[in-house]
């Protein structure tokens, strides 16, 4: 059985006193979340606030995105160690926005999973199409192009220390949800080719579901044989939607 990880990604939002009202409200209603792991993303300046408020708690934290350097002259970067410095246990690699509004593309992301890996974080690797790409066709190309630069840099063993996060570019920030049908049958099929690689790494890795889940649709969703957890964008800043996702996790 793999454990159910919900995960908020809170992008560019948030100030000292939302997050302190967002992160109680969290804390006081984790409780009843029964059995998914529950993780939050705030932009890296506010780590050391969510390290103080959630140590001691079941949630964990990560970050967004991290450099491919160790240190040095790389203004406005942060890299893998400073990010272990607040206690991260998570770090998202890959995210659509990183991919199309700053241009990374497979190599870069497979070089931030390796760089994630090597310091002891679990890489969230995000993958996934665009509606012209979903239109054509090529789902299925994209993914494996994107899970294969991977795999060609660290091996297909490598998956089994990160988790991967399918997430329809389509389907991000704009209120469409892949139906829970469209997302496993990529989910179903992202499994297959991690399988084709290794058996065991392919029923080990978390893939979780993410564009657009919200209160309202994410128990359908986590119900999906292939689906184990879900990225949060929008529904995460909200501490009751987001507690409602992590509920429906079973
Ligand atoms: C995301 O940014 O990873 C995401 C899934 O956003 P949203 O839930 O807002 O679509």
């Amino acid at each position: 059985m793999r454990q159910i990880l919900v995960a908020g990604n809170w992008k560019m939002n948030g100030s000292k006193a939302s997050i302190k009202e967002l992160l109680d409200g969290i804390k006081m209603g984790i409780g009843d979340v029964a059995s998914a792991e529950v993780a939050v993303c705030p932009p890296f300046v506010y780590l050391a606030d969510v390290e103080d408020q959630l140590t001691g708690t079941p949630v964990v934290w990560g970050a967004q995105n991290l450099s491919t350097e160790e240190k040095g002259a790389f203004t406005g970067e942060v890299a893998a160690s400073m990010i272990n410095d607040f206690s991260c246990k998570y770090v998202i690699v890959g995210h659509s926005e990183r991919r199309t509004l700053y241009g990374e593309d497979d190599a870069l992301v497979a070089r931030k999973f390796a760089v994630a890996r090597a310091a002891g974080l679990k890489p969230i690797l995000c993958i996934g199409e665009t509606l012209e790409e979903r239109e054509k066709g090529v789902t299925n190309d994209v993914v494996s192009r994107q899970i294969e630069a991977v795999i060609a840099l660290e091996g297909a063993a490598a998956l089994a220390d990160g988790v991967i996060a399918y997430e329809p570019v389509w389907a991000i920030g704009t209120g469409k949800t892949a139906s829970p049908e469209q997302a496993q049958e990529v989910h179903r099929f992202i499994r297959q080719r991690i399988a084709e690689k290794d058996a065991a790494v392919a029923q080990k890795v978390q893939i979780l579901y993410g564009g657009s889940m919200n209160a309202a649709n994410a128990a359908e969703l986590l119900g999906q044989p292939d689906i184990d957890g879900g990225l949060i964008g929008g529904a995460s800043l909200k501490a009751e939607d987001f507690l409602t996702i992590c509920r429906a996790a079973g």
